[in-house]
């Protein structure tokens, strides 16, 4: 009896994790379809030609919900011209992802109000709003298929697919010139992992597909991990093509991504602390120098310095 109990300990352990999985992805579903109840209840049109400009006035907001609960966010205030690449900075839990959740709309402000073109988010139905948006995330998200249909997934209109569209965002983003040296080509399968192509490759398939979606705001949170130099370089170039005209939000790591921004929003519990472009925050000399000058030089340049 013994040699089985620990096995069958363990499956039941896994049944008990595959359950808890399953509930929580059903809870998932319940918020949403709770979420898109609400904007079919209270008649909300997809009304929005572009959401281009972004204004957050005096917003306030905090995950709990109790009266007492402390603010993270105290007056947070950002606008955002069409086309403005907006760098954030700040250590961890400076409160970046919060502001690209609050973008969103996956939590509404305690106070104050965030405005796409002059309209209340809470005024812009959801669904059309999460349309406008593509992101480029650090944790790559490649589903079990073909290279080809990783690259059009998510795009809004799946119907109006056609191959030349596909096509030139798979060369834009630099994965046509590696697709085509395998050996199945574009009906390359990748495993769920993606472990069957290289962190570099994943990562410009993600950027052909938010490409394809063609989206009038851009979430990139750039990836940290090292990759061969030569498709870190073709990464760079996708990424620039990809930023060319679009309003973005970089949760930036690279110091040439910050560089280029129009504006660099450096928080710091929750508010933002420092904003300008690089020049002119270098030149105040505040937390954000501190922060260039301690996170960004290279070893070799930090040796100089002392
Ligand atoms: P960053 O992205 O800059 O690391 P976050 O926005 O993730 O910062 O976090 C800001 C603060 O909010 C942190 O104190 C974090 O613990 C808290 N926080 C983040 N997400 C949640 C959540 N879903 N529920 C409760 N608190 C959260």
């Amino acid at each position: 009896v013994n040699q089985f109990s620990q096995p069958v300990r363990q499956i039941a352990n896994l049944a008990n994790t595959i359950q808890v999985t399953i509930a929580s992805c059903e809870r998932v579903f319940e918020i949403l379809d709770e979420e898109e109840m609400e904007d079919i209840e209270s008649g909300l049109e997809p009304q929005l030609q572009s959401v281009h400009k972004i204004s957050f006035d005096h917003v306030q907001f905090g995950y709990e919900d109790t009266p007492d609960a402390e603010l993270l966010m105290t007056d947070f205030n950002l606008t955002v011209e069409e086309g403005e690449m907006i760098a954030v900075v700040g250590p961890t839990g400076a409160g970046k992802s919060t502001l690209i959740n609050l973008l969103e709309r996956f939590y509404d402000v305690k106070g104050g109000s965030i405005r796409y073109e002059g309209v209340d988010v809470r005024d812009i139905d959801r669904h059309e709003l999460r349309s406008r948006f593509s992101m480029v995330l650090q944790d790559t998200w490649l589903f079990n298929g073909t290279i080809w249909d990783n690259i059009s997934y998510g795009s809004h209109d799946q119907s109006n697919l056609n191959e030349a569209d596909i096509l030139a965002a798979s060369k834009a983003a630099h994965v046509d010139d590696f697709v085509r040296r395998l050996p199945d080509g574009y009906n390359t399968i990748l495993n769920e992992e993606g472990t069957n192509i290289s962190q570099g490759q994943r990562q410009l398939i993600t950027i052909a597909r938010a490409f394809l979606a063609d989206p009038d705001i851009l979430i990139l949170d750039e990836a940290t991990s090292s990759v061969d130099t030569r498709t870190e370089i073709l990464i760079q170039k996708a990424m620039a093509n990809l930023l060319q005209n679009r309003t973005s939000f970089v949760v930036a790591h690279r110091l040439s991504t910050i560089r280029d921004a129009d504006k660099i929003i450096v928080m710091n519990h929750g508010d933002v602390i420092e904003t300008g472009n690089h020049d002119a925050l270098m030149d105040q000399d505040g937390f954000y120098a501190e922060l260039y000058n301690s996170q960004f030089q290279t070893p070799e340049e930090q040796l100089k310095a002392v």
